[in-house]
Formats: C-alpha cells, structure tokens, sequence
C-alpha cells in the first residue's frame, strides 16, 4: 500500500516483507564522493521509498547547447527502507523483534540478505543474529533448547561451517523441501556458545573465500539457522 513519504512506518506483513537498507558511505567512498559532479546515487525516503539517480547524457541537449547532462530520479516501494543513519538497533527493532515474536509462538522464520559483493550483508546479517540469538535465548520456553547450524553453498555445493567444511549432500523430499544430509548441530545454551559458533563458521567462511575462485565466489550464499528443539 501507499504510505505517505515521512509517515510512520507501516507493520510489516505477515508473509512476505521486502525490506531496503542503505548503509552509510564508507571511508573509502567518502574520498570519491568529494570529486567534483560525484553525489551519492540512492536516497532513502521514509518510511518506505528508496530513490535511485542516475545521469543521463541526452545527445539532442548537447547539440541544442543546452547542456547534455541531467538527474533522472526513479522511485522504489518497499515495505520498510533504512537511511544510512538508521542504526542496527532500529533494524532489529522493525525486522528481527517481529520474527522472533513469530518463532517464539512456535513459527517459523526466514532473513535473505541480498545485494552486490560490500552492500552491506555481513554487518546486517551479523548485527541481527547476535540480536535475535540474545532474544531467543531469553524467550525460550523452560525445557527447549536451542540448536545452531551453519553452512555454505557455493555453485552446487554445500558445506558444513561447524564441522570442518565437511562436504553435506543435497537431497530433495517427497515434499520438493531440500535437507542437507549429515549438517552438525551445536546447542545454545548461552550468547557466549552462540558467538563463538557465528565467529567460528564466519572464520570457516573467509577462509574459504581466499581460496575459491571468483567464479564459485559470485554464487555464494552462507546461511545460519536456529531451531527450537524440545
Ligand atoms: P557484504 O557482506 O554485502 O559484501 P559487508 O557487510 O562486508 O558487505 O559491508 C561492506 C563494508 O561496509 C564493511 O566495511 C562494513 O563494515 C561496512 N558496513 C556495512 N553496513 C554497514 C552499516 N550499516 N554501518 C556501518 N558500516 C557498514
Ligand atoms: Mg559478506
């Protein structure tokens, strides 16, 4: 639905929510950015538009002497857009308390990060799952427990990141739902279980990332799942 630009942000669905976040520039950028004609190329519109610019050469302008160059601004929808200056703890505030509310009640819950290689995945995913982790850990019913995996797709291959990159086959039920034979689980018993095992398959990761080649590196995807066990 249409929200006013500035209004307060909506409730995100119950299905599917589609959630843009653009992080701040970094030192790196904020070099390039003070070239002369450089601007940053997408704006945030709260709560729930992003605004990408682009520059467009219009050869008719240039022979008109009018000057070729000009700002085409195209805007986006989504249910929820985070402006750089929007911290890790608003975003979990909007997007992980909701989740782990759901799963809590004994749902289920899924976070896709996606976006070219520096866009910003790792710090987002990383910030997030500290925090759910910390919130699951403190809801949990009395007799549950909590169970993380970790593992990594590149191309069609999958492995295990808490058990050595064991290599995990890929086998498809009845149901058409995808399992990964073998993953290891290690139970969460403590934040402090839970960040030695995310720093630990985060290490299994990079390490893989220096020694794979840019090609298995564009179809990589490392997913972190934690589950209620009884
Ligand atoms: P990706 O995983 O998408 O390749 P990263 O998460 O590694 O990208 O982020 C690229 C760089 O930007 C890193 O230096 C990271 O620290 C920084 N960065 C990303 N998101 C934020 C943010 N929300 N706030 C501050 N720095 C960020
Ligand atoms: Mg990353």
């Amino acid at each position: 639905a249409a929200q006013p630009p500035g209004g307060a942000p909506a409730a995100l669905p119950d299905g599917i929510a589609v959630c843009v976040r653009q992080r701040p520039v970094v030192p790196r950028e904020q070099a390039l950015l003070e070239a002369p004609h450089e601007f940053e190329c997408t704006t945030v519109v709260p709560p729930a538009t992003v605004a990408v610019h682009c520059e467009r050469v219009s050869l008719g302008r240039v022979l008109e002497g009018a000057g070729g160059e000009r700002l085409q601004t195209k805007k986006f929808a989504a249910h929820r857009c985070f402006a750089p200056g929007e911290g890790d703890a608003a975003l979990y505030e909007a997007i992980g308390a909701p989740l782990v509310a759901r799963v809590l009640a004994g749902g289920a819950a899924t976070v896709i990060a996606y976006g070219q290689t520096g866009s910003g995945k790792t710090h987002t995913t990383q910030q997030l799952l500290d925090r759910v982790a910390a919130a699951l850990l403190g809801g949990v019913r009395a007799g549950a427990s909590l169970e993380l995996s970790a593992f990594e797709n590149l191309g069609d291959k999958c492995y295990d990141l808490l058990n050595e990159r064991a290599e995990l086959a890929l086998r498809e039920d009845a149901d058409g739902a995808v399992h990964a034979r073998g993953l290891s689980t290690t139970a969460l018993a403590s934040a402090a279980d839970f960040e030695r095992a995310v720093a630990w398959g985060a290490a299994q990761r990079a390490q893989a990332a220096t020694t794979t080649n840019a090609q298995s590196s564009r179809s990589q995807r490392t997913t972190f799942g934690i589950e209620s066990v009884q």
